[in-house]
């Protein structure tokens, strides 16, 4: 299914221009407007499915052979040596386009440099209260 006041929907089917490097029946791979390094790609389903909840299983099972094989032809091609498979759902995770999509950013020694988390600390109680919260939902 197509929102069809979704740009990534219409990105995804052709209807907006786009850098695409990739595309088969279910996915198109496009490169990011923003690129937070040289090559950032996105992983757009061709279907609409807000985020990684509302995706379809089958179309699910293929996304991440898809980004390995993107960040695989980005070393090669770019000889970034290393890249990151990232996907935000919920505004507070980042999430600003609501169409289901896979961030796959090329990672070279020296730099740029990327926000990442600081660890933090918990208790072993803390821990286990967590899991047994989390656990009980699954
Ligand atoms: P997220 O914050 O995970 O929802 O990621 C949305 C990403 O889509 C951002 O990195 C934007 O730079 C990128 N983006 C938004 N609009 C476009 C567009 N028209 N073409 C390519 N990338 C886009
Ligand atoms: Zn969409």
């Amino acid at each position: 299914m197509k929102d069809t006041n979704c740009i990534f929907c219409k990105i995804a089917n052709g209807e907006i221009p786009s850098s695409t490097i990739y595309e088969d029946e279910d996915f198109r791979v496009i490169l990011d407007l923003g690129p937070a390094s040289r090559g950032h790609a996105l992983i757009l389903p061709k279907d609409h499915y807000q985020d990684v909840c509302a995706l379809d299983e089958t179309v699910a099972a293929k996304a991440l052979p898809l980004a390995a094989k993107i960040g695989a032809a980005m070393k090669e091609a770019l000889g970034c040596s290393g890249f990151n498979v990232v996907q935000n759902n919920g505004k507070s995770a980042g999430q600003t386009v609501f169409h289901f999509h896979i961030h796959v950013i090329p990672r070279y020694d020296g730099g740029p440099e990327m926000v990442s988390w600081k660890p933090g600390e918990a208790t072993a109680e803390e821990l286990a209260e967590t899991a047994e919260l989390i656990k009980n939902k699954l």
